[in-house]
This record gives structure tokens, C-alpha cells and sequence, in this order.
């Protein structure tokens, strides 16, 4: 890709806004701190996902092994097209917000193969290039992507950062604190400190940053908007 617009200076944000990438359904849910908005964006992904995969079992049983990598490449380009649609709109909603955009620090997610972990089963370099489409489009109008330390962001609770029961959809926090989990996890995602690679500096400020995770009141009357590519 040859690009000739100018990098725009970077912008400095306010706040961040929180990307879960592993979610209960979604390619990524994206948390607002700040207003306690959330966007479920990529639902038909999964759609997708499941219709190949049982497309590819049964050519597989009758032996037809040239039509199984044609689908491999179909749901490949279609992922792509989602990807490009769900990065579009996360940067948009930086960019009209003014605020940065904070992913997980997920390790080796080009080589790392689906398992317990992603409850929702893309394949990992579907993360990987949601991640790439992220960073150079925020790139190009000057919105910073920073990484954060993904442990426990979907069982720590975002108000009071104890952990909390997650049971599905659900996240449950004995501060009394209720959420959609993914809201949730999107929102610790958010408020966490950004992850320096060789350095042990991450959980001390992430204690320390305990007491500063309390979301305002108004992000209890937040808004559900969802994104559905309208060609799939
Ligand atoms: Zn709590």
C-alpha cells in the first residue's frame, strides 16, 4: 500500500476508548469511559464463521479438498471486508470524541490457534489484522493506539476492580456493580495504564490505579449502538 496523505500531528487525548476484541459475539465491543457508551460492532461475523466452518465439514467428508480452500479464501475476504468496516468505525468514534484508543497487548495472536481463551473462535489473525487496519487508519488522522496488559480485563470489575462473576453475557461484582461483560471488559481495556513491554511497572500501576477506575453515574444510562456491515 502506497499512501501519500500527510501524518496528521499526533492528537493528545483526554481518554481512551477500551477495544475487547475477545467477546462474547462480537469482532470487538468499544467502551467510552467518559460517556459509558458502547459499540457492538462485527455481530455477522460469527454468522459467517459458523456457515463456513460446516460448509468446509462436509466437503471434507466427501473428499473434496480443492472447494475447502476455496472457502478458507471466500470467508478469508469476507472477514477482511468486516474488519475493514468495524476498524473504520472505531476510529470514527475516536476521532469524534477526541479520545485515543486502547487494544489489549495480545501475544502472539498471528501464531496463537482459537482455543479456550477466545470464547468467541475467530482465528487469531483476524485480531491481528482488525489490529493493523486500526493503527493505520488512527494513524493517518493522529489518533494514538496504545496496548494494555490483558489479564483479568473480562473478571475484574470496572468500578471497583475487584474480581467479579462472569457467567456469560453477565459480569456481577459484590460492589454491587452489573454489567454485560463485554461492557465491562471494554472499560477495564479502557481505564488501564499502557503496557510497557520488559518492565514491571504494570501491575503496581494498575493497583495504583484502583481507586481512579470509577466510572460516572451517567454511564449507567449508555447508549447501545451496534454495527451490522449492511452487504452481509
Ligand atoms: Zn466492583
Amino acid at each position: 500500500m502506497s499512501v501519500t496523505v500527510p501524518e496528521n500531528a499526533m492528537i493528545k487525548p483526554v481518554a481512551y476508548l477500551g477495544v475487547d476484541r475477545d467477546t462474547t459475539g462480537h469482532i470487538a465491543v468499544v467502551g467510552n469511559p467518559v460517556t459509558g457508551k458502547i459499540l457492538k460492532l462485527g455481530k455477522r461475523a460469527e454468522h459467517v464463521h459458523k456457515k463456513y466452518r460446516n460448509m468446509r465439514k462436509i466437503l471434507q467428508k466427501s473428499g473434496k479438498y480443492r472447494k475447502v480452500k476455496r472457502t478458507r479464501k471466500r470467508e478469508g475476504n469476507i472477514e477482511k471486508i468486516i474488519n475493514h468496516k468495524v476498524s473504520k468505525r472505531i476510529v470514527q468514534e475516536a476521532k469524534h470524541t477526541g479520545m485515543g484508543i486502547k487494544l489489549e497487548h495480545l501475544k502472539g495472536i498471528r501464531k496463537a490457534r482459537p482455543g479456550r481463551n477466545f470464547r468467541y473462535s475467530l482465528n487469531s489473525w483476524s485480531f491481528y489484522q482488525l489490529e493493523q487496519m486500526i493503527e493505520y487508519k488512527a494513524r493517518l488522522l493522529g489518533i494514538p493506539v496504545v496496548y494494555v496488559d490483558p489479564h483479568n480485563t473480562s473478571r475484574e470489575c470496572s468500578r471497583c476492580g475487584l474480581i467479579g462473576n462472569r457467567s456469560g453475557k453477565s459480569f456481577k461484582c459484590r460492589c454491587g456493580h452489573v454489567d454485560h461483560a463485554d461492557a465491562n471488559a471494554s472499560f477495564n481495556i479502557a481505564l488501564r495504564p499502557v503496557f510497557e513491554e520488559g518492565t514491571d511497572r504494570l501491575h503496581a500501576d494498575r493497583d495504583a490505579c484502583k481507586g481512579n477506575t470509577d466510572i460516572p453515574k451517567e454511564a449507567t444510562l449508555r447508549t447501545i449502538a451496534t454495527l451490522e456491515p449492511p452487504m452481509l
